[in-house]
């Protein structure tokens, strides 16, 4: 099943026109990995999944329902399943509030949380589902590491209960070693929960590890998609 589908998508800013033309499908379970020079519209092309750029032309459609407006725009049944998970999760994190909070609020906010007390029973979970002590809720985002504050961002991400969750630069600011956990992490729960994953990365290493396909962009435009070997591959 395609959970995401972008036809001839443009975006500008201003005069800038940031993304042309760029056509793509995800399907559940699938990890696409979009790849390019900085400046190449990547993660003009996340925050326009994610809802928080418009496009100005072409469609982006989601199994239930249309993307091309503004997260605030988009009912909440379909805003919970497109998530978006930040290179530093740190920036979305509220420092004065417990991580097990930052859980806590969407899972409130999308209603799939009834109360408060399910609502922190259920942040729980979603922080062992991340493979995180539980007993870290009560902290602060400070008082975890930057391996720990990415789970967290992706803890956060699955309160949603998305079906296509958008990874930008997620392991850019991490240590190699962490940097393999949050990918052995996110190929498992792109399995277990059918995940349509878009991962936005420049670590061509990285890339191979995760992605069923790449979209290699140059300035806006996608020149080249396929099966990850195949565009390794080629010249
Ligand atoms: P990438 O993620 O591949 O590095 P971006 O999506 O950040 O690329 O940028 C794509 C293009 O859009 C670049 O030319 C960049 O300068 C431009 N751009 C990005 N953000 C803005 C902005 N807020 N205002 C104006 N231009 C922007
Ligand atoms: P703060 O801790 O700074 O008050 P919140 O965590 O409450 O920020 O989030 C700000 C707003 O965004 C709230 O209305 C919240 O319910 C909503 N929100 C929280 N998480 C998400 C999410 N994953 N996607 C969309 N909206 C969210």
């Amino acid at each position: 099943t395609v959970a995401v589908s972008a036809r001839e998508v443009t975006v500008d800013y201003g005069s800038t026109r940031a993304v042309h033309g760029v056509s793509f499908d995800v399907r559940r379970g699938e990890v696409l990995a979009l790849v390019g020079e900085s400046g190449s519209g990547k993660s003009t092309l996340a925050w326009t999944l994610a809802g928080l750029r418009t496009p100005s032309g072409g469609t982006l459609t989601h199994e239930s329902g249309d993307l091309a407006r503004p997260a605030e725009r988009r009912p909440l049944s379909l805003r919970r399943r497109v998530q978006l998970v930040f290179q530093n999760a740190d920036t979305s994190l509220n420092p004065r509030r417990s991580v097990g909070d930052a859980v806590r609020r969407p899972l409130r906010f999308f209603g799939s949380a009834t109360s408060q007390a399910d609502a922190a029973v259920r942040a729980r979970e979603l922080i062992s589902d991340v493979r995180l002590d539980p007993a870290l809720a009560d902290r602060l985002p400070a008082q975890l590491s930057g391996g720990q504050r990415q789970r967290i961002g992706i803890a956060r991400a699955l309160a949603g209960e998305p079906d296509v969750l958008i990874a930008d630069e997620i392991t850019t600011a991490l240590d190699v070693s962490v940097q393999a956990e949050v990918l052995r992490l996110l190929d498992d729960l792109r399995r277990e929960r059918r995940l349509a994953c878009l991962f936005i990365s420049h670590d061509l290493a990285v890339v191979r590890g995760i992605a069923d396909r790449v979209a290699v962009l140059r300035h806006g435009v996608v020149v080249e998609e396929g099966p990850t070997e195949a565009v390794f591959a080629s010249p």
